[in-house]
């Protein structure tokens, strides 16, 4: 499914995020990436789906060779990994049912099948309700429903999510893991960055450690590992 082979990635500004990194994960795996901030957690999650390129090494994800695929293929592989960030990145402008239709109008056409598909990814996260609402009224929390809901929309195999809980408090973090470990109880493959230590201890997945650009631990049913 995910598999790196000795990757590099030196920044333009001389910065080497990720020194020799080698990883593979499985189909249906649920993995946080824990570590130190300045690490290279993001710069390792933004590769698998083409945010960055690596400078050196072998990437796979799917079917896709990440050093070789064309531009003109990258859109394929953004509906292979769906991606939910700390900021939820929703379009203000946009209603809820707007900015999930939105990410699914470039893939899927037929309107009937894009409105049933929103419904049902809405009803997922449990804010079928909420589908006329503006991202600004709803709280942090329902943002990030709703950008979860975003990223399934078009059926990834793999979602991506870099420090989903950093902006909420501890209660409601609680519900996006829960529904996190729904969509992977569904069987989907999901990978988690997370500074968050309580969550990463309580619910037991695979554990990658990833210090000065490599990963420094790799355990089934890890701990977090670092101090709170
Ligand atoms: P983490 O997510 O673990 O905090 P990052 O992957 O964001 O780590 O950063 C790893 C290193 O790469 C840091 O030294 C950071 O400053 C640097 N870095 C991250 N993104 C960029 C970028 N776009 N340009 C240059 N350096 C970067
Ligand atoms: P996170 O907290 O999610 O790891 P960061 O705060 O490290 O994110 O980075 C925020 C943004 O700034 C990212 O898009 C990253 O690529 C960029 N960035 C991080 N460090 C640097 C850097 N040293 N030079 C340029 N851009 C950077």
């Amino acid at each position: 499914m995910i598999e790196m082979l000795n990757v590099y990635k030196k920044y333009p500004n001389g910065i080497t995020a990720i020194n020799g990194l080698s990883v593979r994960i499985e189909p249906g795996e649920f993995v946080y990436v824990v570590g130190p901030s300045g690490a290279g957690k993001s710069t390792f999650i933004k590769m698998i789906y083409r945010e960055e390129k690596a400078t050196k090494g072998t990437i796979k994800v799917g079917g896709f060779d990440l050093m070789t695929i064309k531009e003109k293929n990258i859109p394929y592989l953004r509906r292979y990994v769906g991606v939910v960030f700390q900021d939820f990145k929703l379009l203000p402008k946009l209603t809820v049912y707007e900015n999930i239709a939105y990410a699914m109008e470039v893939v899927e056409k037929n309107p009937k099948s894009i409105q049933k598909r929103v419904l049902e990814v809405l009803e997922l996260v449990g804010l079928k309700h909420k589908v006329r609402m503006f991202p600004n009224e709803l709280s942090g929390g329902e943002q990030q429903r709703i950008a979860i809901a975003r990223a399934i929309a078009n059926t990834p195999h793999i979602l991506i999510a870099d420090e989903p809980t950093g902006n909420l408090d501890p209660d409601t973090s609680w519900e996006i893991m829960k529904i996190l470990e729904e969509i992977s109880n569904q069987g989907t493959t999901v990978i988690m960055a997370t500074h968050n230590s309580q969550i990463v201890n309580v619910v037991k997945h695979r554990v990658l450690a990833v210090e000065n650009g490599r990963i420094v631990r790799d355990q089934l049913e890890g701990d977090y590992g670092y101090e709170a």
